[in-house]
């Protein structure tokens, strides 16, 4: 007999199980009602899209998406889905020529909506195209959530509504990270973007007022908000340059990750951990110092808005955060109770990033809250107490009461009362024992005595004291505790 083996879930992937699952859900019902008061409206989207779409907005030299990402090929369905796939297999066939007959007939059989002067630039032979629809789409598992919420954004035309967009959105986030406490790979986050023509500093300041006022919801506490300004494409590449050669000076001195960014990305190396490069990371430039002057006033802008609404930050120039498409005001949420992996919210503005998905030019700033982190620190804190899943235990006894012990349970339950109604009659031990395990407050005895009465007994299960109740007072006592 061959050995069956076990399947489990997959490496950094995890089940959220009852109760712990009641705390995430209301953790995720005080987001919706503390966003929905400062003007925000949910939006669902896709847990895959197009890899392009992530490699143009997070970046290609980043880790996300150099080696992190959840990506595989898509059979071609479409003409148009072709056409991506033979651009990506044959990035130097594309050729301002006629369609070949061969090809052109093939797809309009196949495609016949499509129209063929689509086509025109092409130059594929029927093999390379073949090859292409084998090879099909690149599509990857969402890493974040951002370049969907812009992507969804200009699909929809949504410049076009009135005011600033502000979307919020929630779900499962997945990277290739190497698992440990608070690091997963298919992770959750809770999110907001604000999208619009206006890039006023106010905006920033009250986005960062509501995640205080979600954390302050959910009773997150000693939180820190560590506040920087990373520039814009007028001031940043230049500090870039920069740093950049300041860091040449000192390649010897640092370690191999370093030593690479400074070619691919220098900003990053500001984000190293590495214990003996911290004092030659402290010698260099500054961000703050090399800001143009667009940027200085937007920055100072967006530090009074933060105290004119009582929120404390530090300023920490390192803070440059891992995606391209930041500038400006960038910042993080440290929480306390979760070790090394700290972080459990990250934001900042992307004014570029529309633009650069092919919308029109747009102004943009959101956060992405961890919310694997969140609760992981809310439980360090002693504060995830589950709610009780039963309110009340039904025990009905003798086979005439069952009919009246659904009807209670209906009712009860028609009026929000979480109720526990047994499918078939248990011996009257054995439902209290029953009652008592899963942790009802309350055990509602339905017998034959009780329906010749009309009245029921209820027993509080913490303190064995027992009522005889009418159906209207059961109904109170319950709704009343
Ligand atoms: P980021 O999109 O990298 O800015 O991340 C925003 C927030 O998501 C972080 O501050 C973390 O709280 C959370 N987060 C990012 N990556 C992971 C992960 N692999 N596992 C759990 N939480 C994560």
């Amino acid at each position: 007999m061959p050995e069956k083996v076990q399947i489990r879930a997959i490496k950094g992937v995890r089940d959220i199980l009852p109760p712990e699952s009641r705390v995430w859900a209301r953790v995720e019902r005080a987001a919706q009602d503390v966003f929905g008061t400062f003007g925000f409206a949910e939006i669902r989207l896709p847990i895959f899209e197009q890899t392009e779409l992530f490699a143009r907005s997070v970046g290609g030299d980043t880790d996300i998406v150099g080696k992190e990402m959840y990506t595989f090929r898509d059979p071609v369905e479409t003409a148009e889905g072709l056409f991506k796939a033979a651009f990506e297999s044959f990035p130097d066939k594309v050729e301002r020529e006629e369609l070949p007959e061969d090809i052109r007939s093939m797809l309009a059989q196949s495609t016949p909506n499509v129209p063929l002067d689509k086509w025109k630039k092409i130059s594929l032979t029927l093999p390379m195209l073949s090859e292409a629809m084998a090879h099909g789409e690149s599509v990857s598992l969402r890493p974040e959530a951002t370049a969907s919420v812009v992507r969804a954004y200009i699909e929809h035309g949504m410049h076009t509504l009135p005011g600033d967009v502000k979307l919020y959105y929630m779900g499962p986030m997945f990277r290739r990270e190497r698992p440990q406490k608070g690091r997963y790979r298919q992770f959750y986050q809770i999110g907001a973007e604000v999208l619009g023509q206006s890039d006023a500093p106010g905006i920033d300041a009250e986005l960062i007022e509501m995640l205080f006022a979600f954390f302050g919801r959910v009773g997150l506490e000693g939180l820190t908000l560590d506040l920087n300004s990373i520039g814009c494409k007028e001031c940043r590449p230049k500090y870039v340059e920069l740093l950049r050669a300041e860091l040449l000076k000192v390649k010897d001195k640092l370690g191999a990750d370093s030593q690479r960014r400074i070619e691919t990305n220098p900003l990053r190396v500001l984000d190293s951990k590495a214990p003996d490069e911290q004092a030659i990371i402290e010698e260099l430039p500054r961000i703050s110092d090399h800001l143009c002057e667009a940027c200085k006033i937007h920055f100072a802008e967006v530090r009074r808005q933060l105290d004119i609404r009582g929120i404390t930050y530090n300023l920490n120039w390192r803070l440059v955060r891992g995606l391209d498409y930041y500038m400006r005001t960038t910042f993080e949420i440290t929480a306390p109770g979760l070790g090394s992996q700290n972080a459990v919210c990250g934001g900042g503005r992307y004014d570029g990033l529309v633009e650069l998905l092919g919308g029109l030019p747009t102004k943009g700033i959101g956060f992405a809250i961890g919310e694997d982190r969140l609760m992981l620190s809310l439980e360090a804190a002693g504060k995830v107490v589950a709610e009780p899943s039963v309110d009340a235990f039904i025990v009905w006894m003798g086979a005439s009461t069952q009919a009246t012990a659904i009807k209670v349970a209906q009712r009860l339950r028609a009026a929000g009362i979480k109720v526990e109604l047994p499918p078939e009659e248990f011996k009257f031990k054995k439902a209290l024992g029953l009652a008592d395990k899963l942790g009802a407050r309350y055990a509602i005895l339905i017998g034959e005595n009780e329906i010749a009465a009309g009245k029921f007994t209820l027993k509080r299960l913490a303190d064995a004291v027992q009522t005889s109740v009418t159906e209207v007072e059961l109904l109170e006592t319950l709704r009343a505790d």
